[in-house]
C-alpha cells in the first residue's frame, strides 16, 4: 500500500528537516515566553481563528498543541470549536526582543 514511497521525495525530506527544528512548548513555556501577553495572548489569539466552515466566523482553536519553529515563532495546531476540523495559528514571537530573550532562557530537553 506505500509501494509509492518507496523512492524518497525532495519535498517530503525537506519538510522533514524543518519539522525536526520545530521544537514543541507546553503551555507553561508558553506562559513564560509571553510574560504580561499571556492575557493577550488567551483573549485575541486563541479566540481569533480562520476556519473555512460556515458561517464564516473568527472561530477559537481547541486541543491546540504548540511549537516553537525555527524562527522563533508560536505555531499552534488544534481544532475549530465550530466544526471541530484541523486549524492553525501563527504567533510571530521571533520579532520580538523581549520574547526572544525569554525563549533562549528555556531549557530544551
Ligand atoms: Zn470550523
Amino acid at each position: 500500500m506505500v509501494v509509492n514511497n518507496f523512492l524518497p521525495s525532495p519535498a517530503k525530506s525537506i519538510r522533514h528537516k524543518y519539522m525536526a527544528k520545530k521544537k514543541e512548548l507546553t503551555d507553561e513555556q508558553l506562559r513564560f515566553i509571553l510574560g504580561d501577553d499571556w492575557q493577550w495572548f488567551n483573549d485575541e489569539i486563541l479566540t481569533n481563528c480562520f476556519c473555512t466552515c460556515e458561517p464564516r466566523e473568527l472561530r477559537t482553536i481547541v486541543d491546540y498543541k504548540i511549537a516553537l519553529n525555527k524562527f522563533n515563532d508560536v505555531e499552534l495546531t488544534g481544532k475549530c470549536n465550530h466544526c471541530g476540523g484541523p486549524i492553525g495559528r501563527y504567533v510571530e514571537t521571533g520579532e520580538s526582543e523581549e520574547y526572544l530573550k525569554r525563549i533562549k532562557k528555556l531549557d530544551f530537553k
